[in-house]
């Protein structure tokens, strides 16, 4: 995992004063990370019949997509509001200040799919407890929720408590 954190930089003051931002970016443009960090993230999903990956906009696109091929499951983005040109289910959840939402389209899940969540980074776990309301409001179950980067200090596995959480690198 150590190969992992190298390429991971913290980008102070981004996106405002104050907030010291992972970027990723480094790590997927480096193509012996990126396998390793899609084989880490999905390892613990093997053999459970996993029927489809969701990824949240826009960093679980990347990890998503891939997890995707890698299980040979089609693959779900949750997007950001006015997006999707289907019909949407839609969830709101509350930010630091102000609220955000989340969609996705409403045939994309039935009852008896088994999801399995992706995203770049857990911070206070909002975006992931909304990907999970989305995916059961659609009648499917969601198998957990898989991340490249945990800030533990933000404590959102709090919020996932009913859910199974797995991620690679651990900030404290
Ligand atoms: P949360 O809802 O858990 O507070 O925030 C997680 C969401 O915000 C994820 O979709 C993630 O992509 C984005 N995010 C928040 N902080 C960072 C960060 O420092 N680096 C990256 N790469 N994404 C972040």
């Amino acid at each position: 995992m150590e190969r992992l954190k190298a390429k991971i930089r913290d980008i102070p003051d981004f996106p405002k004063p104050g907030i010291v931002f992972k970027d990723i970016t480094p790590l997927v443009r480096d193509p012996a990370t990126l396998r390793l960090a899609v084989h880490q993230l999905l390892h613990p999903f093997l053999g459970q019949d996993i029927t489809a990956v969701a990824g949240m906009e826009a960093r679980g696109f990347i990890f998503g997509s891939l997890v995707a091929w890698e299980l040979g499951v089609g693959f779900i983005p949750l997007r950001k509001p006015g997006k999707l040109p289907h019909d949407v289910h839609s969830v709101s959840y509350d930010l630091e200040y102000g609220s955000a939402s989340l969609e996705v389209h409403r045939d994309a899940l039935q009852a008896g799919d088994k999801v399995l969540l992706i995203d770049d980074l857990l911070a206070t776990g909002g975006t992931a407890l909304a990907s999970c309301e989305l995916v059961e409001k659609l009648g499917a179950q969601v198998a957990g929720c898989a991340f490249v980067v945990e800030l533990d200090f933000l404590a959102g596995r709090d919020k996932l408590d009913k859910y199974f959480v797995h991620s690679l690198l651990h900030y404290s």
